[in-house]
């Protein structure tokens, strides 16, 4: 049996961020994928284009995230700020570059140059990753150690970093494998719903309006007749209905504060339209997703899991999610940065 000092289970943004940094540190670190290629999730983000992150200062993000994310991600954003994402980068050879809305994205605009940096670097640390490799049961052992198993091999280590995804776009490999690990040692793990997602619009509507991309739309949610909240950007009219970051924007607030009944008044440079949406598009088609590992069970300072000592979280397995625009992939990268800082502590 194998035995390591770190194992991170997970090989997508947060398990890349998490095993560079090990490397970093000099952590003798495996990370199992269960996809025959590690990192496809990061690989599509922005249009294959990768938003890396946002140039607002944190306390502007934090607002964006809102509760109950805002007060978690707090510490870890803190710590491992956009500026300190884009220094690293720098540093480690991708340039990058930022758009008027604040957007930041490699200076090349190709995700695949982002998915480079991280699997470089993971070559040059010489932390492997083990692909194929679907973990479906985690042990602590009474030694302090975990016994991690696969369907083909069984791997000690001396701490573990869940970092397994959502459950949007399974294809990727995020289908909540980790949530349910995390659940088998007494996590609560908080409803699925859809984060960032667009909306079916009546077949009429979607006949009289063809599609096409309407920039600086403002976009009010509006519940019996109060707008309970703004967002803006832009608005697709796709072949299903709306899309764009003004609508997937408001599908987070939807799902985040339960709305039912809800209209959106939109005001598109003075035009104004009335848009009774039939229904949010499927979790499946999600950008990112709400729900997760419950917050108040995880350390927020460490990334730690307040159940069970020794065991860490990353990334979008917990029930953290963000607007469109650089946000998701941050929190990513920062709680993967926070838990290694706390990993590297209890490995000492
Ligand atoms: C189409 C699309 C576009 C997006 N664009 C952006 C963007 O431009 N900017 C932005 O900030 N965010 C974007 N996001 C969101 C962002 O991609 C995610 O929030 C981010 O990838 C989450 O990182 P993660 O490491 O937590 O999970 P993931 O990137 O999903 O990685 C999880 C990994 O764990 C592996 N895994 C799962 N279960 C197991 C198991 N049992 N054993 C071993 N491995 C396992 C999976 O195969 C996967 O590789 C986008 C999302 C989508 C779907």
């Amino acid at each position: 049996m194998t035995n390591t000092d770190l194992i991170i289970i997970g090989g997508g943004a947060a398990g890349f961020m998490a095993g560079v940094n090990a490397g970093e540190r000099k952590i003798r670190t495996v990370i199992l994928e269960r996809c025959p290629k590690p990192g496809r999730k990061l690989l599509m983000c922005g249009n294959n284009r990768c938003n890396i992150t946002s140039a607002l200062p944190v306390r502007e993000m934090l607002i964006d995230f809102g509760d109950p994310v805002a007060p978690f991600l707090e510490p870890a954003l803190t710590a491992f700020p956009p500026s300190a994402l884009r220094e690293w980068c720098h540093k480690n050879g991708l340039v990058t570059k930022m758009q008027r809305d604040k957007r930041v994205y490699p200076a090349s605009e190709k995700a695949s140059d982002v998915h480079h940096l991280f699997t470089d670097l993971l070559a040059k640390y010489n932390i492997g990753i083990m692909l194929n490799s679907a973990v479906h049961k985690i042990i602590p052992l009474q030694t302090g150690e975990w016994l991690v198993k696969t369907d083909s091999v069984e791997l000690t280590s001396r701490a573990l970093l869940l970092a397994t995804g959502g459950v949007s776009y399974p294809k990727t490999g995020s289908v909540g494998d980790g949530q349910k690990m995390a659940a088998a040692l007494g996590h609560k793990v908080t409803p699925y719903r859809p984060g960032l997602a667009g909306f079916d619009m009546p077949p009429a509507w979607i006949a009289a309006n063809p599609m096409r991309s309407i920039p600086n739309v403002v976009l009010k949610i509006m519940v019996g007749g109060k707008a309970v909240a703004t967002t803006e950007g832009f608005l697709e009219i796709e072949k299903y209905g709306i899309g764009g970051p003004a609508v997937t924007n408001a599908s987070r607030i939807i799902a985040r504060r339960d709305l039912k009944n809800y209209s959106f008044e939109v005001d598109m440079n003075g035009k104004k339209w009335t848009l009774n949406p039939l229904r949010v598009r499927p979790l499946k088609e999600a950008m990112v997703t709400v729900g997760g590992v419950a917050l108040n069970e995880v350390d927020s300072r460490t990334m730690e899991s307040k159940k069970v000592p020794g065991l860490f979280f990353a990334g979008e397995i917990l029930d953290i999610d963000g607007p469109s625009g650089g946000y998701n992939l941050q929190a990513a990268f920062s709680t993967a940065r926070l838990a290694m800082d706390a990993i590297a502590k209890r490995l000492r």
